[in-house]
């Protein structure tokens, strides 16, 4: 072997260790719909998350007066700050299924330094395993219901935290339709987007941002979807199966801070 090829070979090589040593790749929004249900029916799952801040009382008193399902996704520091807005929902566990949305809202990526749209991941396994558990254990504290599901704060996911999620036991939780991008949206925009609903979509709004326009574009938008006769369900009710080429619909960065 001459010096010129011996070069190039080391090149490759250091290439490829660069790339796996620095280029990880990306962590991914997983895109969910509803699984092939049993009998027919335009059947659609709210869910929102409840990061951290406060309890939206306008929308889940909405959701009460119209009778809509929703999956609410809830932290143990949203459920530690508003002990009023989680009796609400404890009253109406029959329309409300809590899940688990982590015990400090931390995205599932693992590795010093990355970060979702700015907000640090977790440094290690052990991290993640943590978020997880213990956000399971607050929910079930709270609700006297384990959870099942399990959403990471931003939605985004890497290899590693899919595989140990699914190792603890937990369905990870996407969605098909973004309805207020972390509750940054305005009302119009929120209407827009729910109108363009279809059967099995699974929708991904906020509860936690009283001050935003989510619970008004919701309440105009999920009225429409009621009266064009979609019905909601929860995920302790059904399955869900991956859109893996459904094109990504952002989440917005500030969701839930
Ligand atoms: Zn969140």
């Amino acid at each position: 072997m001459n010096l010129v090829t011996m070069n190039k070979l080391f090149l490759v090589l250091f290439a490829l260790m660069s790339f796996s040593v620095h280029a990880e790749p990306p962590p991914v929004e997983i895109h969910d719909q509803l699984a092939a249900q049993a009998e027919p029916g335009k059947k659609i799952a709210l869910t929102l998350d409840a990061c951290s801040g406060k309890y939206d009382a306008d929308l889940i008193d909405f959701l009460i007066q119209n009778r809509i399902s929703a999956t609410i996704f809830a932290t143990k520091k949203w459920l530690d700050r508003n002990p009023q807005g989680l009796a609400v929902i404890k009253a109406h566990l029959d329309l409300f299924d809590v899940e688990d949305h982590g015990e400090r809202h931390i995205p599932a990526v693992i590795g010093k330094d990355r970060t979702v749209y700015g907000i640090p991941g977790e440094p290690d396994v052990v991290h993640l395993r943590r978020e997880v558990v213990e956000g399971a254990h607050a929910v079930e504290k709270a609700t006297g219901v384990a959870p099942h599901w399990y959403r990471a704060a931003t939605g985004e996911y890497d290899a590693q935290s899919i595989r140990e999620i699914d190792k603890l036991g937990y369905k990870i939780a996407g969605f098909s339709v973004n309805a207020d991008n972390g509750a940054t949206l305005k009302k119009l925009t929120i209407e827009k987007r729910l109108k363009q609903v279809k059967a099995g979509d699974v929708i991904i709004a906020h509860m936690n941002k009283p001050q935003s326009d989510s619970a008004e574009g919701l309440a105009v938008g999920l009225a429409y979807l009621l009266k064009s006769g979609f019905v909601f369900v929860r995920l302790d009710q059904v399955d869900l199966k991956e859109i893996p080429e459904k094109a990504p619909k952002r989440v917005d960065g500030t969701q839930g801070r």
